[in-house]
């Protein structure tokens, strides 16, 4: 959930570094921050962050790191071997939508027409068939149109059940967090949920409503989400493995 309240600290002093873990060499970003007591380690698809309190020494800095060396590298190394590799704008290749995988056709065509699916394919007919940049522009119009269709039914439908009433529902294209919601009913859902199963776009759409009756993760909060969705835990789990983001 939000994370407003950092703007009233200072800003973060932020450095690249490297170093030798467990016999591997290792680059990270360094975040002092006045606000830390502890030193925190942060692995995603960005690497290794450190994050730790203005003046702590380099001496605490090393041995948390050599503590943590064996994590750290396999971690590291389970986040390169599972990452997606970027999507390809052109004929053939495949994309994802909904938790399935489609084939992307490109078809020329003197008018530019909306993408479409059919069977197992996604149909892009252009006028510049060699031009990825342009399909790319096509499906990310396709995908966005799709994406706010689908949530903003996953919300009417969960949010009369869970008795909340959000003002509002966007996408957000945010690096880190598939949802957020404020105290004023604000909704954003992250664009890139369309291309997962639905179980987990209801999830996060719950977690995000959840919020309205519950602006914290406690105890209550998570039986607000349980109520709509009983078997979040599993979700959640399985949210995780499509990589990098929070589900706050
Ligand atoms: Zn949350």
């Amino acid at each position: 959930m939000l994370k407003t309240l950092r703007r009233l600290m200072p800003p973060a002093i932020v450095e690249q570094r490297s170093i030798r873990l467990a016999g591997k060499p290792v680059t990270y970003t360094l975040k002092r921050t006045g606000r830390r007591r502890s030193i925190g380690l942060r692995i995603d698809d960005r690497g290794l962050t450190v994050n730790m309190p203005l003046r702590a020494s380099e001496k605490w800095l090393r041995s948390v790191l050599e503590e943590k060396a064996a994590w750290v590298v396999e971690k590291l190394e389970s986040w390169h071997a599972n990452k997606p590799a970027p999507q390809q704008w052109t004929n053939g290749e495949p994309i994802s939508y909904r938790g399935e995988m489609f084939t992307l056709r490109i078809i020329p065509s003197l008018f530019d027409a909306p993408p479409q699916l059919h069977g197992t394919q996604l149909v892009v007919h252009v006028f510049q068939t060699d031009d990825p940049s342009a399909i790319e522009r096509f499906v990310m119009r396709w995908y966005r149109h799709e994406a706010l269709k689908l949530f903003t039914e996953c919300v009417a439908h969960f949010a009369p059940l869970m008795g909340v009433n959000p003002s509002e529902v966007k996408l957000s294209a945010a690096r880190t967090q598939w949802g957020s919601c404020t105290a004023r009913g604000k909704v954003r859902l992250n664009w890139q949920l369309i291309k997962m199963p639905l179980d987990l776009v209801d999830y996060v759409v719950v977690h995000e409503l959840a919020h309205l009756r519950e602006m914290n993760h406690s105890a209550a909060f998570w039986r607000v989400v349980e109520a709509a969705c009983p078997d979040y835990a599993k979700r959640r789990d399985e949210l995780r493995k499509w990589g990098m983001m929070s589900d706050d």
